[in-house]
């Protein structure tokens, strides 16, 4: 039986720097860890033995091909090692995932919400995790909960401090949640969960510093920034959808006027359709059989998410950004109008640096988004996290 895993074993420095190195560059061999980290080769060594000693690494031998000589043994992350729950609170419904520490889904479970209260929400979600624990191959391998909640969030303190899509305010989740399951958890804002499963398992693997930005029914972006040595990633929740474009602008989901999302967000397409009836959807379905008035909705919308995302550019000056939500619809070139419109409206000097890209996460990424809060966990209290560099060839 391995030694179990506990959130804070992984807080302090070194092991969580070689996890994560090995997670980013893996299979890698440990003189590579070695020149990765900094460390001695005998340092390295004996953390991939703990490491090993708790199932979190397996080794495997290496490419035969790769040069004369013996090859290297290679260590990877072990992914099937290990479980996480990740849940997602919406506003009609709770979904979870049984997920391994791959981010792989191997059960997921939705439950939906007739009390929107915290309590009874958090019981649904106390549910769902009982239930998917169950399911794990082997339950005492289920290591937390990553809860990815929409709206203001102290993740340190675990406290939802506001969440206008689902009305919450002040809630303290540890504690209510303690009353369902003894599993610990671990909670962040969704876009900023997102933007951690894309530096996981998205296209953001190895990125230091990104902007991720989400687009759907709220427009959300998550500033991940890196800093210190060895270096500390930082994922830094904004409610970039509530900027103020007009204040006698249309009447935003928080109850103000003229905020970035009433504008730019999926729920504006039907407005600009002159169809305020109809679901996004349908009006994202019409412009792309080449409705003209769908497809002007779609200019106009797109057109504001640009002139939002052009601001974030003028104040972050990111090298990389990813796009995620309803721009990335099949049929729209959403990106293509982003692109552009960065290229047109973004000061000289900045806009040849940064790029523009869409998400990798697929239809699982706002589940594990959860998984990759409850990796950051795990590795490292969520901030650790190793500067990549080019390994050179075994
Ligand atoms: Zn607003």
């Amino acid at each position: 039986m391995p030694e179990p895993i506990r959130f804070e074993d992984m807080s302090t420095g070194n092991r969580a720097t070689v996890l994560q190195a090995v997670r980013d560059m893996g299979p890698i061999s440990r003189a590579d860890l070695a020149r990765l980290t900094g460390f001695s080769a005998t340092s390295v060594s004996r953390i991939v033995e703990e490491l090993k000693g708790q199932d979190l690494v397996v080794e495997a031998p290496g490419n035969l091909e790769s040069g004369p000589g013996r090859p290297p043994t290679l260590l990877s992350l072990n992914d099937r090692g290990w479980f996480a729950v990740a849940v997602n609170v919406f506003p009609d419904r709770v979904h979870g995932g049984l997920t391994d520490l791959g981010g792989r889904v191997l059960a997921d479970e939705t439950l939906w919400v007739t009390d929107p209260a915290p309590e009874a929400v958090l019981a649904l979600v106390g549910r769902v995790v009982e239930q998917l624990r169950r399911d794990a191959p082997n339950p005492e391998r289920v290591v937390g909960i990553g809860l990815a909640v929409p709206g203001v969030v102290d993740a340190r303190r675990g406290e939802i401090r506001y969440s206008p899509p689902i009305g919450w305010r002040a809630v303290d989740v540890p504690s209510v949640l303690a009353r369902y399951t003894s599993l610990p958890v671990v909670l962040d804002n969704w876009v900023s969960a997102r933007a951690r499963a894309e530096r996981w398992f998205g296209g953001a693997t190895g990125v230091d510093e990104f902007v991720y930005i989400h687009a759907s029914r709220g427009i959300g972006a998550s500033v991940v920034r890196s800093g210190g040595i060895p270096p500390r990633q930082t994922f830094v929740s904004t409610e970039f959808g509530h900027v103020v474009v007009n204040p006698e602008g249309p009447r935003c989901r928080c109850g103000r006027r003229g905020c970035l999302e009433a504008y730019a967000s999926a729920d504006a397409l039907p407005r600009y359709a002159g169809q305020p009836d109809r679901r996004p959807e349908e009006i994202l379905a019409a412009a792309r059989a080449g409705d003209p008035d769908a497809r002007q909705a779609v200019a106009e919308t797109l057109g504001y998410l640009a002139l939002g995302i052009v601001s974030l550019i003028h104040m972050l000056n990111p090298n990389r950004m990813y796009v995620d939500g309803w721009p990335l619809t099949d049929g729209i070139d959403g990106l293509a109008f982003l692109r552009r419109a960065v290229d047109e409206r973004v000061l000289e000097g900045m806009k040849e640096q940064v790029s523009l890209e869409p998400t990798r996460l697929t239809e699982w990424g706002p589940l594990i988004g959860g998984v990759a809060l409850v990796l950051d966990a795990v590795l490292s209290r969520g901030e650790a996290h190793v500067k990549p560099v080019e390994v050179r060839g075994a």
